[in-house]
Parts: structure tokens; C-alpha cells; sequence
């Protein structure tokens, strides 16, 4: 493929260093991880002492303090080599969370140890079986005790990496809704300690899935959380989480074009050299245009993941461009999995050409962390201005 993201931005060395690590985890560690669903810790180990993880926190904290398109264009290589960076790349967009409503003391506290690799944040407690994408129904509740620490009860669900954490960012009721002006009140956001909290009213059972995810649900019976983790104030923990989706879906919009990418360059590549009824199949535009029109819809994804990077580190609202990207992205993700696997024919089901595993990772992008449907309805009407449908 001639086009090369490093041809546009100013990452070309990372890239190139990202590429470069990607290629000591190749196929076969990926397949055998996926057989026997286990986390990909030499790869996230090898991340980590990199410094790729921690990019994002500020060099006060240890970190190397450089932009979201930074990060982006790291997940995007990734992605890009055939890795998944489902393992670990949370760890850059919920630390976001502490860095900006943490205070001073709890910011000196963790964000070093995140940085340098000692405490793992990968874990982020929002979803519920109960409430789903209807975030501020959610159960889990915290109850300040005697002292203003808190108990909390509840259960998560789809929390991925809960067992390769040191700690998460739960997102909990501190008021019952009931008892709120308006839904949105009454959340709050913690650092649990999850070293200190599995085995004293944290529970987490593993939850097999399509794919390789190392995803779990999480139990809270009287679990206690110190009052000194409560992130920003009590009550305006909603605000928190929704100030990081907008980071949050770039960074999985560049995940989703770094697997269009490695698609449609395994896809060319298999067609320019498979031959059938003496020619390549590659000859034929039965099999060219599907492999041409994802890449296009894949380039023009990517234009939308780069106007909402501009847009998030001007500092202006890029809410619209960011779940734009992230649906424009995952639509062209699957869109390219899906001419990637017709071009292999009965081949691309088969484990060895790894397309069937990244086939089955990239069509997660369509539900979580957020879905479709979500990014059309905030769209419709945060954009367009039609009536709220709920
Ligand atoms: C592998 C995996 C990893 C995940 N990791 C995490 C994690 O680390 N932390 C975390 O908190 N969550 C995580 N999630 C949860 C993920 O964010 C949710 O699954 C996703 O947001 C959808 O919510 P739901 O599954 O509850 O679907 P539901 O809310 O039950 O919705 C089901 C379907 O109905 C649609 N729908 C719902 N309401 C509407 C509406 N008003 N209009 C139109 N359509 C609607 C949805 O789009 C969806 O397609 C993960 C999920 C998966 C599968």
C-alpha cells in the first residue's frame, strides 16, 4: 500500500519504533494467545518499558507529555502490525481522568507509578448488566460511612483487564437518582485499589467472548474505598467520564484505521498472488473494488480522526468530529475485514492467515465502547437538533 499515515504527521520515529516492537509479537503469538484466551503480557510488558503507555501523562509525572495524536498514531501502528492493543490501551485514555479532575495530592500519588509501569490503570468500571448504555440508571451504589469513607455494593459488567489492574476507575451513585434535579447528578468517580480490594468485597469472574478480550464482571459487596480516592467532587462523577469519551473514541477511531490498514494490505497482497484460472485473482474487479472501496472509506475516515484530533488539541469542542470518526472508523474497520476475508475465499476462516482473528477484533468497534446506534442518536441530536428519544 503506498499511502503511509507517517507520509502525514510529524510521528514518522514513533511509528517506525512502534512497527518495529509490533514485529517481535507476530501471528503465531497472537493465535496461540487466542486459543487459550490469555493476556498478552510479554507484549503489554514490552509496551510499557517502552514508555508507549504513558505517553499522555505530563514529564512532571514521569511521563513523556506529548499529544492525543500521539497516542493515536501509536494504537494506530498497533493495530496497523496485526497486535491488538485491547490489553492496554484503557490505560491511556482513563488516566485522562485523574490527570484532569484529580487533585494535586492524588495526581503526585499515582500518576509516577502509571507512568513508570509499577501500577497498572487499565480497568474502567462504568458498565452494568441491568442499565447498559443507559449510563445514569446504573446500580452500583457508594454510601459514605462514620468516617466519609465509602461502602460500596453493586456489580459491573464487560470491565476488561480487571484481572491484569492495579486499579480501576469506577463510576458509582453517591445519591439515588431519586433523589437528584437531574440524572446526571448523584455519580461519582473513585480509584479503587483493586491490590487492596480483591478478596475484601471485590470479586471478578472472567467472561469468555468472540474474541481474545480479557474482559470480566466485577462484584462489590461492602467493598471499602477511602475517602481520599474519591475523584473531584462527589455527585459530579458523570461530568468526569464524559470529559474522557471524546479522547477515548480517537484513540479507538486510530485503532480502527490501523486495522483497515493492515486489511486491505493483506487483502492486495493475497490478490496480486493467488492464482486461479491462470491468473491472479487480483485481476479480476470482482475482487479489486471491494479492496478499493474500503480504502478509500478508510482514507476518508481518517481525515475525520485527524479533524477531531485537531479539533480535541486546539481545545475546542469536538464532540460531533469524535463520534464521527470512531463510527466512520469502525464502519471502514469491518467494512475492510469483511472484503479481506472474501478475497482469502475458504482461506480466511482458516486460523493460520490470522484474518478470521482480527475479522472477529475489529467487529467489537461496532458496540463498545460505544455503539453505533449511540453515535447516530448524539448526532441527530446534539447536531441536527431533533427531539431527545430518551
Ligand atoms: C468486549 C467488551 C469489552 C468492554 N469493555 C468495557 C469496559 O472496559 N468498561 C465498561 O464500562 N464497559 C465495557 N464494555 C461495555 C460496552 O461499552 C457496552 O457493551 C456498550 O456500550 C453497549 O452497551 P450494552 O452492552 O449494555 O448494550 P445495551 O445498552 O443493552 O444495548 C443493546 C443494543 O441496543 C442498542 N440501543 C440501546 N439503546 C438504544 C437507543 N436508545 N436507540 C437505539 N439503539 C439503542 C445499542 O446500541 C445496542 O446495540 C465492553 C463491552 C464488550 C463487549
Amino acid at each position: 500500500m503506498k499511502h503511509h499515515a507517517a507520509e502525514q504527521d510529524e510521528y514518522h520515529d514513533i511509528r517506525d519504533a512502534v512497527a518495529k516492537l509490533c514485529a517481535q509479537f507476530p501471528g503465531e503469538y497472537w493465535r496461540k494467545l487466542d486459543r487459550e484466551m490469555a493476556y498478552p503480557k510479554a507484549f503489554v510488558d514490552a509496551l510499557t518499558e517502552a514508555g508507549y503507555l504513558s505517553v499522555l501523562i505530563p514529564e512532571e509525572y514521569g511521563g513523556a507529555g506529548l499529544k492525543l495524536s500521539a497516542a493515536a498514531a501509536i494504537l494506530e501502528e498497533i493495530q496497523r502490525a496485526g497486535c491488538n492493543g485491547g490489553g492496554c490501551h484503557a490505560q491511556m485514555y482513563t488516566m485522562g481522568t485523574l490527570l484532569r479532575h484529580g487533585s494535586d495530592e492524588q495526581k503526585a500519588k499515582w500518576l509516577p507509578k502509571i507512568a513508570s509501569g509499577e501500577l497498572r490503570l487499565q480497568a474502567f468500571g462504568v458498565t452494568e448488566p441491568t442499565s447498559g448504555t443507559d449510563t445514569t440508571s446504573l446500580k452500583t451504589f457508594a454510601k459514605k460511612d462514620a468516617n466519609g469513607d465509602y461502602v460500596v455494593n453493586g456489580q459491573k459488567i464487560w470491565t476488561s483487564r480487571a484481572e491484569y489492574s492495579d486499579l480501576m476507575i469506577l463510576l458509582a451513585r453517591t445519591t439515588p437518582k431519586d433523589q437528584v434535579t437531574k440524572k446526571t447528578e448523584g455519580l461519582s468517580v473513585f480509584l479503587v485499589d483493586m491490590r487492596e480490594a480483591r478478596g475484601n468485597g471485590l470479586e471478578i469472574r472472567p467472561i469468555r467472548t468472540m474474541m481474545n478480550h480479557a474482559t470480566t464482571e466485577v462484584f462489590f459487596t461492602d467493598m471499602k474505598v477511602p475517602k481520599e480516592n474519591l475523584i473531584g467532587e462527589e455527585g459530579k462523577g458523570f461530568r468526569y467520564i464524559l470529559s474522557g469519551m471524546n479522547a477515548e473514541r480517537i484513540l479507538i477511531a486510530s485503532e480502527c484505521v490501523g486495522d483497515a490498514k493492515w486489511f486491505i494490505a493483506k487483502a492486495s497482497a493475497y490478490a496480486k498472488d493467488r492464482t486461479v484460472f491462470g491468473r491472479p485473482i487480483g485481476q479480476n474487479q470482482g475482487i479489486q473494488f471491494p479492496i478499493a472501496k474500503a480504502y478509500a472509506n478508510m482514507r476518508a475516515a481518517e481525515l475525520m480522526v485527524k479533524e477531531a484530533t485537531r479539533k480535541y488539541e486546539a481545545g475546542m469542542d469536538c464532540g460531533a468530529e469524535a463520534n464521527m470518526a470512531k463510527m466512520l472508523a469502525a464502519d471502514a474497520s469491518f467494512e475492510a475485514a469483511n472484503a479481506c476475508i472474501q478475497t482469502h475465499g475458504g482461506f480466511g476462516f482458516a486460523e493460520e492467515y490470522d484474518v478470521e482473528r482480527k475479522f472477529r477484533e475489529t467487529r467489537l468497534y461496532q458496540v463498545a465502547p460505544i455503539s453505533t446506534n449511540l453515535i447516530l442518536s448524539h448526532l441527530a441530536e446534539h447536531v441536527l437538533g431533533m427531539p431527545r428519544s430518551y
